[in-house]
């Protein structure tokens, strides 16, 4: 394949050939018999845009379940007309829920919102599900009661934490199809994500196999999870971080955490640790002191992070993976909820780059929106849906903030670039550069390759 007259990412204006999944060739190319051409008309062509943190999963489970939390249900009222909504029988799966709906309710709770059908409400942090009467004794007969399975004196009261093994196990249920998540990312650009859940293990590994195998997923994927994941024979996937996920109001014993962290790194596995609160990351920092830190391990969100801990982030040699569009996002419940003398230690972006650290960026989706463009105009405008600006000296020029996309996934450090022998996996713009980065909207991707295949091609598609 051909793609002429295009402007090269930190480059000229070239043409550019494909080959064996590869670029094979830059310069003056005149096309061969039968090749295939694409006229860039002088528009931007990228490296194709890497999610460096995502839970593809569940943003495929997302698609087929009814949100619970703000913004689009903010009290009870709301909650209760959405679930009223859904017809038909069998489970209603609800996700996204945040505590200022309805507090933690318990089954009897939920029965007076659905008390006809099972249903199941999964918390937005991921690590909870919410159950009503009959969603609860459906499991019961499905499967004994997990310890995470909350008791008090009069009975199970619904709610279930860290039981997603468990629950699935019940349910028998396999993990969603990616080919409409892939298909979405690919009009943002995506060419490759690394998919971030802890409990990633053999089930999951072998779903992205097929998934991938299948052209149902056509991004590249390197996936991160459970420390058991280096036991399994390698993949189409490339194996990732082994992750540890803090929770603040949940530590583990100190000795637990590295001896996680040692055990990845016995392996030759950096570790990727979840820290969006400070309390998360002072914890995280002391444990890879105490273990000696491997290149490769990172941080994840870094969602707070006070002056003294950056040296301490580079003196490590730790990456940074930030989601800075939650500044968008969630700014403003941060403005009402975070201190003031921390705000501006949210979501820290320019001064990781200072400090010599290297920083990528994640969509966290479906706990974020996956449109990296969105992203990228948070990391430069900083500023909240209701118009705040939250730490505006951590603010990127688009060069910087579209590097939060391209670095290369197993080695943050480095940026990925266009030039002969890089894998063909690449974003062209219908715009050249210097007029893409005063928008940066995904309406600017025209096409997307990867492995030398056009996987999504904006001439193509019917008009929106
Ligand atoms: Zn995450």
């Amino acid at each position: 394949m051909l793609i002429r007259d295009a402007e090269i990412w930190r480059g000229d204006r070239d043409d550019v050939r494909l080959a064996a999944g590869r670029i094979e060739a830059l310069g003056q190319l005149p096309p061969r018999p039968g090749e295939a051409v694409i006229d860039a008309g002088g528009g931007a062509l990228l490296p194709g845009l890497h999610d460096h943190h995502i839970h593809l999963p569940a943003l495929a489970a997302k698609a087929a379940s009814v949100i619970c939390g703000p913004p689009e249900v903010v009290d009870k009222a709301q909650l209760a007309a959405r679930l009223a909504a859904q017809h038909g029988s069998g489970w209603i799966r609800g996700i996204l829920y945040h505590e200022s709906v309805m507090g933690l309710p318990d089954a009897p709770a939920l029965d007076r919102l659905v008390s006809d059908r099972p249903l199941r409400i999964q918390h937005r942090s991921g690590r909870m599900w919410l159950l009503n009467s009959i969603g609860l004794d459906k499991l019961l007969q499905l499967a004994p009661p997990p310890p995470g399975l909350v008791r008090d004196a009069r009975g199970y009261t619904g709610q279930l934490f860290e039981e997603d093994d468990w629950l699935r196990q019940a349910l028998a249920s396999a993990p969603p199809g990616f080919g409409d998540i892939s298909g979405s990312l690919a009009r943002f650009g995506i060419s490759g994500l690394t998919e971030m859940s802890p409990r990633n293990a053999a089930q999951m590994a072998a779903h992205f196999a097929a998934e991938m195998a299948s052209g149902a997923l056509s991004q590249k994927v390197v996936l991160a999870g459970a420390l058991s994941l280096s036991d399994i024979p390698p993949g189409p996937w490339h194996l990732g971080p082994a992750k540890l996920h803090l929770h603040e109001a949940a530590l583990p014993p100190f000795d637990e955490a590295t001896t996680f962290i040692a055990d990845a790194h016995r392996r030759e596995r950096p570790v990727a640790i979840h820290c969006t609160t400070e309390v998360e990351l002072v914890f995280a920092l002391a444990a890879l002191e105490a273990t000696g830190s491997l290149s490769g391990d990172r941080i994840e969100h870094a969602g707070i992070v006070g002056d003294d801990h950056i040296p301490r982030i580079a003196d490590l040699g730790l990456a940074v993976v930030s989601q800075p569009h939650f500044i968008a996002e969630r700014g403003d419940a941060y403005l009402r909820d975070v201190e003031p003398r921390h705000q501006g230690e949210l979501y820290r972006l320019a001064s990781f780059i200072g400090a010599g650290v290297p920083l990528a960026a994640g969509s966290d989706a479906p706990f974020g929106s996956a449109d990296p463009w969105a992203a990228m105009r948070a990391a430069i405008s900083r500023t909240t849906a209701a118009g705040q600006i939250i730490g505006g000296m951590e603010a990127l020029s688009p060069e910087a903030a579209l590097g939060l996309f391209l670095a290369v996934p197993q080695d943050l450090l480095r940026q990925r670039r266009i030039a002969v022998g890089e894998p063909a996996d690449l974003c062209l713009l219908a715009l050249p550069w210097q007029a893409a980065r005063d928008r940066l909207s995904a309406d600017d991707v025209r096409a997307t390759i990867i492995g030398g295949e056009i996987v999504y091609n904006r001439i193509d598609q019917p008009p929106a």
